[in-house]
């Protein structure tokens, strides 16, 4: 067996051990016979999993009482639409467009209502965060939404909008877990969980209570509705049993790394390794304003689309994979997650130096 260092942006790197362990488990689940996958999503087995889950996922993010755990489908693109469905009361709301889905985001609720774009990098080709200390935030505005990590453009909000009140609405899709966050500044936190956290097929969503309501827009689906997920806690429907499982093992791996403090200090060196080997190269740049750098997510160019592939190919075969930039930016992109270690980093920036002295 031979594994690569994975700089996918999603589906992404996860834990070996994870990995390992769910590999144990895989025919016989702690004596029931049979693996997650096959189990009934009404059993007892089965409810303890998806209650430890959310108990440990609670743990980790200090999430307060007032605030209910979904564990959806749909990925965090259906969440484009189900928050405007559930909370645009006044069809009203405002959006900050920092990249590509925050964009689509915001292209979704004017379906719905009156979406207001208040800020934007997209002048810059999104390689910044605006100034959101004091923008014009609509008087009705339900909510107002960022997108909090940016994962093409690699650019993230260190502090959080001035909402002047309102909701805040926050995708944490690719910053999920990375480090802590304070959820009594949000009104809804969600991310697909492919990213920081688990498989594909699962969005967790962080919703205050008071914005569970059955006063949801005429037509909205019940599958679409916060409140059925809510009443039956995540179990209204099938949900994505085995998904819910690696992510519940996901939650326990970090806990045992030190919980979220301890992972915001490692991804900071970790990245740091990256950022200031890019800061230092003759030949490598990176692409974003450095005060709004995501920790996550480190997009780079030469300059040269030819170089660019080179490296890309070159890279591939020393089994550095998918650094390759989003098909719609180009360049390169380190996508440097939770399960990354550093000695992956440091090995690519080893790999990126030799690169760039035959190069010169
Ligand atoms: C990947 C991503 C999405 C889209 O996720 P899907 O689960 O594919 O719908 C949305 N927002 C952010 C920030 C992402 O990184």
């Amino acid at each position: 067996m031979s594994r690569v260092y994975n700089f996918s942006a999603g589906p992404a790197v996860l834990p070996e051990e994870v990995l390992k362990e769910a590999a144990e488990e895989m025919l016989d689940y702690r004596g029931c016979g049979m693996s997650v996958m096959e189990m009934s999503h009404r059993s007892k087995a089965y409810e303890t999993i998806i209650q430890e889950a959310e108990a440990d996922l609670r743990e980790l993010m200090n999430i307060p009482d007032n605030y209910r755990v979904l564990f959806l489908q749909g990925g965090a693109s259906q969440q484009f639409a189900m928050i405007p469905m559930n909370l645009m009361k006044n069809r009203v709301a405002d959006y900050i467009v920092t990249g590509q889905w925050a964009k689509k985001a915001y292209q979704e609720a004017c379906i719905y209502g009156k979406a207001n774009k208040i800020a934007s990098s997209e002048d810059k080709m999104f390689s910044y965060i605006p100034d959101c200390s004091d923008l014009p935030i609509s008087e009705d505005a339900d909510y107002v939404y960022i997108c909090e990590n940016n994962t093409i453009y690699g650019t993230k909000f260190k502090t959080l909008p001035n909402t002047k009140g309102k909701t805040l609405v926050s995708d944490v899709s690719s910053c999920f877990l990375s480090e802590p966050v304070d959820v009594t500044k949000y009104g809804l936190i969600y991310g697909g969980v492919q990213k920081n956290i688990g498989p594909a097929g699962v969005v967790i969503v962080i919703i205050r209570e008071d914005l569970i309501t059955e006063d949801v827009l005429p037509g909205t689906p019940t599958m679409l509705k916060y409140k059925i997920h809510a009443d039956n806690k995540s179990l209204y429907n099938t949900p994505p049993a085995y998904g819910i499982y690696i992510c519940g093992k996901v939650f326990k791996w970090l806990k045992k790394q030190g919980g979220l403090e301890a992972m915001k200090e490692y991804n900071e060196r970790k990245a740091k390794v990256l950022y200031d080997f890019l800061d230092g190269s003759g030949l490598f740049r990176g692409t974003v304003r450095k005060e709004d750098r995501s920790l996550m997510n480190v997009p780079f160019v030469t300059g040269s689309d030819e170089l660019d592939a080179k490296f890309v190919k070159e890279a591939t075969a020393a089994g550095f994979v998918n650094l390759k930039g989003h098909r719609t930016v180009g360049g390169m992109r380190a996508s440097i997650y939770n399960a990354m270690p550093i000695e992956g980093v440091e090995k690519l920036v080893e790999f990126m130096g030799k690169f760039e002295a035959g190069n010169a």
